[in-house]
């Protein structure tokens, strides 16, 4: 083939996918590939998926049905399209894929996307053959030292907050959970590599880069020195790059929190006050069930020492309703941890058995049962979430414009706390950290006004003392 081929990659699932979509766009981009928004017209549809619920796995398939379709249009036009599945269904189904989605010409594990160039060459070969290729190996190269770097126009594109994937896999084993099957053993980048890639980001013109991982605080990435680096360590090396103005990190786990964490909230201006730390249940029964080592009283603690190190810390989790065995006493536990930690946030799920995980053999609450304690429950964070937006109001926070909004003249942007911010603003401030006066509280956004110009990094030490703590009121 010559000339420019579209490509279209669709992400499911978690920030994780997103960045491998990205990188995987990058790789192909030297082979002729220019990204689309739109399958239509695509030569190359990537799906890019994700397994951690039934749900999430479904959606894949209906998605290869609407794919197939466009296949076969193509087809009468003479035109051929290739269909790949990447990420965690991927990995776990593999050849399954193949049998049951014939569309399919590439199944590629979240290890091996690095080698998409030489699979795609094969598959636009080989499919003239009758061949389809299946590569979920976990190589022993780092596929990182395989993909290549966007340019610096592609990457400002992207936005002015960018994913950084520093550490991958997880060795945890919660008994519910796909991740280390489909994700494998914990790995960390080396902290060099992580630098140059958040400089080149910050020289392209980011402002904000999460640092990502399926369990990030476990990270212990090889430093310059040879030894082995914790995540706080990082967080301050990563402080010093100049221009990035915001950093944030998920997700973690809560007995990963060590001194060098909490100490990077102390002391990190650029390091965001909102934490995302997964609690899953509030019943310490249910919690051991689910291998999450450690009890709700653990978690507590480590919230108690984040908030002592930061008082304006605000925190979101994930939580599993109908675990296995979980009665209507583990239920409440959790509704009452979550009313006693005052969260600015949280996701929730009904649990959702995953083939080949411990909890997928034991006794199952009913489905209805589930349904019901997670209207329970997000109606409970629901009302947390409120209850901090409330306390923002009429408060000054600063905001990094990212994008245009939906109305002439507004722009979009986030707080410290990720609340979107709408602002009216001249769409030439996206990038800039401002000081915006909230005025109303949506449903979904605050809404404000320009204060005045703000210093790029956090917010400022009058602020972060004013910040609301739920708990400590009561919400
Ligand atoms: N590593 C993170 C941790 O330990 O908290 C979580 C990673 S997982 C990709 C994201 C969330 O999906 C989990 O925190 C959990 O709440 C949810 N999850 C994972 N497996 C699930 C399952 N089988 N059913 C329902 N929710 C699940
Ligand atoms: Fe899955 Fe997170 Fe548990 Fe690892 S720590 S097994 S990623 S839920």
């Amino acid at each position: 083939m010559s000339g420019p081929r579209k490509l279209f990659v669709k992400s499911f699932g978690c920030q994780m996918n997103v960045y491998d979509s990205h990188r995987m766009a990058d790789t192909l981009a030297p082979e002729g590939f220019v990204e689309t928004d739109a399958p239509e017209g695509a030569d190359l549809v990537i799906l890019n998926t994700c397994h951690i619920r039934e749900k999430a796995a479904e959606k894949m398939y209906s998605e290869l049905g609407r794919m197939r379709k466009l296949k076969q249009e193509a087809a009468h036009e003479g035109r051929k399209v290739l269909i790949a599945v990447a990420g965690c269904v991927a990995q776990a189904e593999g050849q399954e894929i193949i049998r049951r989605a014939p569309a399919v010409d590439l199944v590629v594990g979240p290890q091996s996307y690095h080698r998409l160039p030489h699979l795609v060459a094969r598959a636009a070969g080989e499919r003239a053959a009758g061949e389809r290729i299946v590569d979920t190996e976990f190589p022993v190269e780092d596929k990182f030292d395989f993909l290549a770097s966007p340019s610096r126009e592609k990457t400002r594109a992207r936005g002015v907050s960018a994913f950084i994937t520093v550490q991958e896999g997880c060795d945890k084993f919660c008994t519910f959970c796909v991740v280390p099957y489909t994700r494998g053993a914990q790995v960390s980048r080396p902290v060099d590599k992580i630098i140059a890639e958040a400089s080149r980001l910050a020289d392209a013109g980011v402002r904000e880069v999460t640092l990502i991982g399926q369990n990030v605080n476990a990270y212990h990435g090889e430093g310059p020195d040879g030894r082995a680096w914790t995540l706080g360590r990082l967080l301050h090396r990563v402080a010093d790059i100049d221009g990035l103005a915001r950093i944030r990190y998920t997700t973690s786990h809560p007995c990963d929190v060590d001194d060098s964490l909490i100490a990077a909230h102390r002391d990190l201006a650029e390091l965001m006050p909102y934490l995302h730390l997964p609690l899953q249940s509030g019943a310490d029964r249910i919690l051991a069930a689910m291998n999450r080592r450690h009890t709700r009283a653990d978690y507590l603690r480590v919230v108690d020492r984040m908030r002592a190190a930061r008082a304006d810390l605000a925190l979101s989790s994930d939580f599993i309703v109908g675990f296995p065995g979980e009665t209507e006493q583990d239920f409440r536990a959790t509704v009452d941890v979550v009313e006693d930690i005052g969260y600015a946030g949280a996701f929730s799920f009904k649990y959702s058995p995953r083939p080949g995980t411990p909890a997928a053999t034991m006794r199952q609450v009913p489905e209805e049962m589930k349904a019901e304690r997670l209207h329970r429950l997000q109606a409970a964070i629901n009302r947390q979430r409120a209850a901090f937006n409330a306390a923002c109001q009429g408060r000054t926070l600063d905001v990094l414009l990212d994008k245009p909004g939906k109305r002439a003249g507004q722009l979009v942007g986030r707080s410290p706390y990720l609340q979107p911010v709408q602002i009216m603003a001249p769409a030439s401030r996206v990038g800039e950290i401002v000081a915006v006066r909230i005025t109303e509280i949506g449903s979904n956004s605050l809404f404000g006004t320009l204060a005045s110009a703000a210093t790029p990094g956090a917010p400022a030490a009058a602020e972060r003392s004013a910040m609301p703590v739920l708990a400590a009121q009561g919400a």
